[in-house]
């Protein structure tokens, strides 16, 4: 197994849709390790293939509940509920937090490595992950989630750190 460099902001791979997955094979579930490695190397508490460079629908996460890493291959969003607002990260604008609104109740329909249909729902960090990681699959990034002023000032913040400024 081995840890995987996480693509930054700026990176045109993090804002490219990735592609769904058809047959579950060998590439697949090791890439799905590396990935599995690579989040708790971070450490995160979830990751998309493309935040890794890789243009396919898998997203990995960890809902911190003691029962480990779960994968989600060929993910969608199908149903969401509520509104809260969360102080939200993300490995690829690493050191950068901001509160952001989102849905709080999130379902993901997906596969797991083993082909079959899982189903992941939950509020809080769960919902929140859910959501987050999904966005990545569709070439999104947590910024997107912003309303339009407070995404103006997040990119301000960003472009400065990266002048050196
Ligand atoms: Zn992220």
């Amino acid at each position: 197994m081995s840890v995987f460099p996480i693509r930054v902001y700026g990176d045109p791979v993090l804002r490219t849709e990735t592609k769904e997955v058809g047959e579950i094979d060998d590439s697949i579930r090791r890439l799905v390790a590396d990935m599995i490695e690579t989040m708790y190397d971070a450490p995160g508490v979830g990751l998309a293939a493309n935040q890794v460079g890789v243009g396919r629908r898998i997203a990995v996460f960890d809902p911190q509940d003691d029962l480990g890493a779960r994968v989600m291959i060929n993910p969608r969003v199908v149903h969401t509920e509520g509104e809260f607002e969360m102080e939200e990260g993300c490995l690829s604008v690493p050191g950068y937090f901001w509160p952001i609104t989102r849905p709080e109740y999130a379902v993901v329909e997906a596969t797991n490595l083993e082909g079959e249909a899982v189903t992941y729902e939950g509020d809080g960090l769960i919902g929140r992950v859910l959501q987050h990681e999904c966005g990545h699959l569709d070439g999104g990034l947590l910024l997107d989630a912003m309303v339009k002023k407070e995404r103006k000032k997040a990119l301000a913040e960003i472009n400065r750190e990266s002048m050196g400024l």
